[in-house]
């Protein structure tokens, strides 16, 4: 396994995978990796020949007061998880190597990214957009995997690929959780056990409403309601949002139809988590 940290040596390893015919899998990562990472990276390896990993804190999606300087980080960890998985390459760049002294160029997208996750943090997809994009231009793969868990970021990731004709396979991933039902995330690392405990509210809630769903409600407004009344049992959770929007578009929803997200965002202590699962009507 090779560990670069400069873009031409990514590039000048791609270049010869190219010239011998082989496909490559992408998964970008902000390291601290665990069994979600290590999902994306199965499948990666699964269905391309190569399989490039990028382990990178992006500092331009943490908005100015988040954790960046706390985000956890074990690089010796993490090359160690991707060698057991059979990864061919670790691109392991420093933010200079990124962002160079006079960077100044975005992608942004206009619409997509007002709600969710980009109404509480407005710069957020810019910087995710960023980096990727220049990743897929640095890697240039086949295939790039991202996970359901950030369901906002793959649709705007997918959208992004296809209004700048990419030409890249994007591969949405399910949410692998832990047993207790919590998904699996690097910064469950903040979380102490009575944190922990009380994130278990995030998966049961869902699962609420879900139920509902299943049980035939497709009202929104009434699944919304269902879920942040659970969520409000907990002394420990304070809500940032709960809703139900169109999947494709992250547009939100008065009834349920089509293919829906219902996610959520919540404050257990400190740490913000995450999480949603996807209804499609059949
Ligand atoms: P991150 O390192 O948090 O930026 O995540 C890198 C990739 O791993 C993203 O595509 C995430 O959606 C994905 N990911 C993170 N946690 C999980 C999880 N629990 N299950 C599946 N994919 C995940």
């Amino acid at each position: 396994m090779l560990i670069c940290e400069k873009k031409s040596e990514v590039r000048e390893q791609v270049n010869a995978w190219r010239r011998q015919g082989l496909s490559i899998g992408f998964v970008p990562t902000m390291g601290y990796l665990h069994e979600g990472h290590k999902s994306l990276m199965e499948a990666a390896r699964r269905e391309n020949d190569r399989v490039v990993v990028s382990i990178f804190v992006n500092p331009m999606q943490f908005g100015p007061t988040e954790d960046l300087e706390s985000y956890p980080r074990d690089f010796d960890r993490d090359s160690a998880l991707c060698e057991g998985v059979g990864v061919d390459l670790i691109f392991h760049p420093q933010p200079e190597e990124m962002y160079p002294e006079g960077f100044c160029s975005y992608v942004d997208m206009n619409g997509l990214t007002g709600e969710l996750c980009g109404k509480s943090r407005p710069t957020h997809f810019r910087g995710v957009q960023t980096v990727v994009l220049k990743f897929f231009n640095i890697v240039r793969p086949d295939r790039a995997y991202f996970g359901q868990k950030d369901a906002q970021q793959l649709s705007v990731i997918r959208r992004m690929a296809l209004d700048l004709d990419l030409g890249i396979e994007i591969v949405g991933c399910p949410i692998v959780r832990e047993e207790d039902g919590l998904a699996k995330s690097s910064r469950n690392t903040y979380l102490n056990e009575e944190e922990h405990q009380a994130a278990l509210m995030l998966s049961r809630s869902l699962a609420e409403g879900k139920t509902l769903i299943e049980d035939g409600e497709r009202d929104a407004g009434k699944i919304k309601s269902a879920i942040a009344d659970i969520i409000a049992k907990e002394p420990l959770a304070k809500i940032d949002y709960v809703d139900v929007v169109d999947f494709e578009n992250i547009v939100p929803v008065e009834k349920i139809s089509g293919t829906v997200l219902v996610a959520i965002a919540v404050y257990i202590g400190k740490t913000r988590l995450i999480d949603n699962f996807i209804h499609k009507e059949i």
